[in-house]
């Protein structure tokens, strides 16, 4: 196919391929967003949560829209008829320096279309991180999404340049990416592209790590299936985080009279992916229904704590730390700090426990201190228990 590339100044192209950038994800979505209009107005700033919970807001762009692939979900295909446009390097490594001197971002999110060869456009990529790194001196963060079927010559390159790497798996096996992508091979194009990068990872760690994103809702996978990738993604590959992006319909595809993904669903597979990185939860533990997906009215640990009822109540002066991480209402941090309060003191009161950080109104129901169960009169766990809190998380 030929593009009629029209000459648009660089602003202009910022709106149209800082839009369509919003399908990258690289964050809960949206906790930033509820909050501030501001975010809603520049399309191209996405505020992803630092490390203690801060926004950090990133400059999100296409390179170009341009696009040979021809996926059924994609905003971008080939044989969508709309308007595509490209950036030069200088002109977008220009025009982010505009937005980084001006204190309006922080970092940036540097992805692009298929236009051409992933090559020719890896390489019109790599040229705007050079342009940023050595000609104008930006040493601040950049995240830079590698294209399936990218040379590692240029995956190479690319690493000693960005702080973080990415590639799009998009679905948790070939049989559910056919359902998604015709043109791309999940074996060779993405799972060698991930292997790639990680093996690039193992010689010099990145500073912000690896990282990929799956398409929810859109290919009848389930959160079994997904999480089950998840797991060996952190295990095998090291992977900083997965991300999950809910699918929404977009108009002319072959998918746009499939019905949006919940948003719910992909807060659930936040919540599950939390347990599966910082809680010790292998995949198999996690508490799916007989269909292979999550629960959708209660959060994964709460579901889960329910279904293992012999495991509780746990006698807070006795449990160890990993037992207490297993509590709904208990976390890492107020598990460590009644593991140390503990050296000092008994506890005996839910005051006590309150004080560490810990949600009694959650977890009185599976605790018992000195042998005492505290739960609400109640003598054993019931489904009157709050959500788990959102977990703020970095990028
Ligand atoms: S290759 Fe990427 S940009 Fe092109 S249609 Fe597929 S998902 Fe969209």
């Amino acid at each position: 196919m030929t593009y009629v590339i029209k000459k648009l100044d660089a602003d202009s192209k910022l709106k149209i391929l800082g839009e369509v950038a919003r399908f990258d994800v690289c964050g809960f979505p949206s906790v930033f967003t509820r909050k501030s209009k501001k975010f809603q107005r520049f399309k191209f700033i996405y505020p992803a949560v630092g490390k203690k919970g801060h926004c950090v807001r990133l400059f999100k762009v296409l390179q170009s829209n341009a696009c040979e692939g021809n996926c059924f979900y994609c905003s971008n295909r080939k044989d969508r008829n709309f308007q595509r446009i490209s950036f030069t390097p200088d002109e977008l490594a220009k025009l982010f320096l505009q937005y980084y001197s001006k204190g309006l971002v922080d970092g940036l999110f540097l992805s692009s279309a298929i236009n051409r060869s992933a090559d020719q456009s890896e390489e019109r990529m790599l040229k705007t991180t050079q342009l940023l790194r050595t000609r104008h001196g930006y040493r601040g963060y950049i995240h830079y999404k590698v294209l399936p079927g990218t040379d590692e010559s240029i995956i190479n390159a690319a690493a000693r340049l960005a702080d973080r790497l990415s590639i799009n798996l998009e679905a948790p096996s070939a049989k559910h990416l056919a359902e998604l992508s015709p043109s791309k091979d999940y074996v060779s194009d993405l799972l060698g592209g991930l292997e790639k990068i990680a093996r690039v990872n193992r010689q010099k760690p990145l500073k912000a790590g690896v990282t990929t994103q799956l398409v929810v809702g859109a290919a009848k996978e389930t959160d079994r299936e997904i999480l089950n990738l998840s797991g060996r993604l952190y295990r095998d590959y090291k992977l900083w985080r997965v991300y999950y992006s809910a699918f929404m319909p977009i108009m002319d595809t072959p998918l746009d009279n499939l019905l949006p993904c919940s948003l719910l669903r992909e807060y659930r597979l936040y919540q599950a992916d939390f347990l599966l990185r910082r809680y010790g939860f292998t995949p198999q533990e996690l508490p799916f229904e007989k269909n292979g997906n999550l629960p959708q009215d209660q959060d994964p640990k709460l579901a889960w704590a329910l279904r293992h009822e012999d495991k509780f109540p746990v006698e807070v002066n006795k449990a160890d730390f990993h037992e207490l991480m297993r509590v709904p209402g208990i976390g890492r941090i107020s598990a460590r700090r009644i593991v140390e309060t503990r050296k000092k003191e008994k506890f005996t009161q839910l005051n006590q426990l309150r004080r560490t950080g810990v949600v009694t109104a959650r977890a009185r129901n599976f605790l018992t201190l000195q042998g005492r169960f505290c739960g609400g009169g109640k003598t054993k766990a019931t489904h009157q228990i709050n959500e788990q809190l959102f977990l703020w998380e970095e990028l």
